[in-house]
C-alpha cells in the first residue's frame, strides 16, 4: 500500500487505533515524541510508521528558526492534501507559541501547547471521538510552564534504534535576545538522577549508545536539593551504567566543567569525545545584543583548554549570521575565531526575527542577503575544516555505533561513516572497533567487532 492508496479507518471496538508520529527539531524532541508515544500507548493504542494506516497523527514542532515553524506547517497542509479525514494533533515548541495559527490550520484537530505527554495522549484519543475536529487547546501560562514536570514514567523506546535519548533536564535560565526555545519550554527543570540512572540501565539494554539531552543540560541539577552538576551527573551514569556509551547533547562552553574535561579524557571512549557547544557570534558587540553571558575570549579560553586534552575531538557549533548590528568586522572577528579553533563541523544559520523574543524589535537588521553570503562563508570554511579532520583521522582506530539500515556508522567523534556491503554489520552489531579508511570522498570503516579487539 502507498501512502496514496485510500486509508483504511480501524472500524470502532476491532483494534487499537494506529498512530503515526513525526518530530521536528533537536534530541529533546525526539526525546518528547517517545514520551508521547508510549503514553497514547499506555491508553491502548498502537504505533505505526505507516501514514497510510494511521487513525491519527501526532506532529510534535519545532520553533528554532522561523523555517522551523514553516516545515511544520507545511507539512501539516501536506497531510491535508494526502490523508484527507485524518486526524491530526499538533504539540511541541511551535504549537505552544502559534497555537492559534495551528488551530485554524486544517486538518489540525487537536493543539497541545507544549511537549507534555497526557496531554497528548487525550488529544489523540479525542480526536478519534466524533467531535474529533472540535478545537480543544491545552493551554500553559508561563507559570505552569516553569513548573510543568518532566520526569514522569521511565522511558521505553522503540527497540531497533541504536542510539536513545536520555533527557536529564527541560527548560532554560538563560534570557538569549534571539531564543524562542525558552519561551516555550520554560525554566530549567532537572530529573532526579536516580531516575535517570534507572532510565539509563533500560535503554543500555537496548541502545549502544546514549546521549544525555535537554534544553540546557549545562544547568542540570541546580534546581535539586541538594544540589547536582552534569559532570557529576555523568560520573553516576558511568559507574552505574557500564555497557554503554554516552554522549553530551549540545552544552555551553562555559558550563563545561575541569570535572566533565577529565571524565572526556579519561573515561576510554565511554564518554564519547564529542562536544557541540553554541557561539552564535565570535564578536564581543553582538554577544552583547544577544544577551549572551560569555564573551568571545571566554568561549575561545575553554574550547582551547578542552582541545588541549582531548587528542581526538568532535567539535560543532552553532551560529548565526547576520544578527542585528552584526558588521562586516563582527562577522571577519567570527571567521577568525572559527579558523583558529579545532571545530570539525558548524550549524550555521542566518537570522530569522522570531515573534515575541527581544532580538525581532533590535534596530539595524542586516539584510538577507548580506546574512545568507556570511552563511555560506562560515559554512565553506567549516566544510573544509571538517575535511581536515577527517583526513587526519583516515588510518587511524576507531569505535563506532551501526545506524539506521546498517549502511552507516558513527564514530565518537561524531563522524558519519559508511559500513561497506557484505561486512555483516548490523545495527545490533554494539560498538564495533574498526579502522577509518578511505578519502577523499568518504570515510568507511573496516571493521573489528569489539568483543575480538
Ligand atoms: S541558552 Fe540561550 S539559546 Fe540556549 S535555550 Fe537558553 S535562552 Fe535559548
Amino acid at each position: 500500500m502507498t501512502d496514496d492508496t485510500p486509508r483504511r479507518k480501524t472500524p470502532p471496538g476491532t483494534a487499537p487505533p494506529r498512530v503515526y508520529y513525526k518530530t521536528f527539531g533537536c534530541k529533546a524532541n525526539q526525546y518528547d515524541t517517545e514520551r508521547m508515544r508510549q503514553e497514547v500507548e499506555a491508553r491502548g493504542a498502537e504505533t505505526t510508521d505507516s501514514l497510510a494506516h494511521a487513525d491519527a497523527a501526532v506532529v510534535n514542532t519545532c520553533t528554532v528558526t522561523n523555517q522551523a515553524d514553516a516545515d511544520a506547517r507545511r507539512y501539516i497542509a501536506r497531510l491535508g492534501r494526502e490523508h484527507p479525514g485524518l486526524p491530526v494533533v499538533v504539540a511541541g515548541c511551535s504549537a505552544a507559541l502559534r497555537a492559534p495559527e495551528y488551530r485554524k490550520q486544517a486538518p489540525v484537530s487537536r493543539v497541545v501547547e507544549g511537549s507534555d505527554a497526557e496531554s497528548v495522549a487525550v488529544a489523540v484519543l479525542e480526536s478519534g471521538a466524533p467531535d474529533g475536529l472540535v478545537q480543544l487547546t491545552t493551554r500553559r501560562t508561563g507559570h505552569e510552564l516553569d513548573h510543568e514536570p518532566i520526569g514522569g514514567e521511565i522511558l521505553r523506546q522503540r527497540l531497533g534504534r541504536t542510539r536513545g535519548w536520555l533527557k536529564v533536564q527541560d527548560g532554560c535560565d538563560r534570557k538569549c535576545s534571539f531564543c524562542a526555545t525558552r519561551l516555550a519550554r520554560g525554566q530549567s527543570r532537572s530529573r532526579a538522577p536516580e531516575e535517570i540512572v534507572r532510565e539509563a540501565g533500560l535503554l543500555a539494554l537496548s541502545h549502544p549508545e546514549l546521549v544525555i539531552t535537554g534544553i540546557h543540560i549545562g544547568h542540570y541539577g541546580r534546581d535539586l536539593d541538594p544540589g547536582l552538576s552534569l559532570s557529576r551527573l555523568v560520573q553516576l551514569l558511568l559507574d552505574r551504567v557500564p555497557d554503554v556509551r554516552l554522549r553530551l547533547g549540545s552544552i555551553e562552553a562555559t558550563e563545561v566543567d575541569d570535572r566533565l574535561v577529565e571524565l572526556l579524557a579519561t573515561s576510554g571512549g565511554r564518554l564519547a569525545p564529542h562536544l557541540h557547544m553554541p557561539l552564535q557570534s565570535g564578536a564581543d558587540p553582538v554577544l552583547r545584543a544577544m544577551r549572551r553571558w560569555h564573551t568571545r575570549e571566554q568561549y575561545r579560553a575553554g574550547a582551547l583548554r578542552i582541545a588541549e586534552r582531548l587528542p581526538v575531538l568532535g567539535l560543532g557549533a552553532d551560529i548565526i549570521t547576520g544578527f542585528p548590528g552584526e558588521t562586516e568586522a563582527d562577522h571577519i572577528a567570527t571567521r577568525e575565531l572559527v579558523q583558529e579553533l579545532p571545530f570539525t563541523y558548524l550549524h550555521v544559520f542566518p537570522f530569522s526575527p522570531r515573534s515575541g523574543t527581544v532580538a525581532a524589535d533590535l534596530p539595524d537588521p542586516v539584510p538577507q542577503r548580506i546574512a545568507g553570503e556570511r552563511s555560506r562563508d562560515l559554512r565553506t570554511l567549516a566544510l573544509e575544516k571538517g575535511r581536515t579532520h577527517q583526513a587526519r583521522r583516515a588510518g587511524c582506530a576507531a569505535v563506532v555505533v551501526v545506524e539506521g539500515d546498517g549502511s552507516t556508522g558513527l564514530t565518537e567523534d561524531y563522524l558519519r561513516v559508511a559500513v561497506r556491503h557484505g561486512t555483516g554489520l548490523s545495527p545490533t552489531s554494539g560498538l564495533v572497533r574498526a579502522t577509518l579508511q578511505g578519502l577523499p570522498d568518504r570515510l568507511y570503516i573496516d571493521p573489528v567487532p569489539i568483543a575480538e579487539a
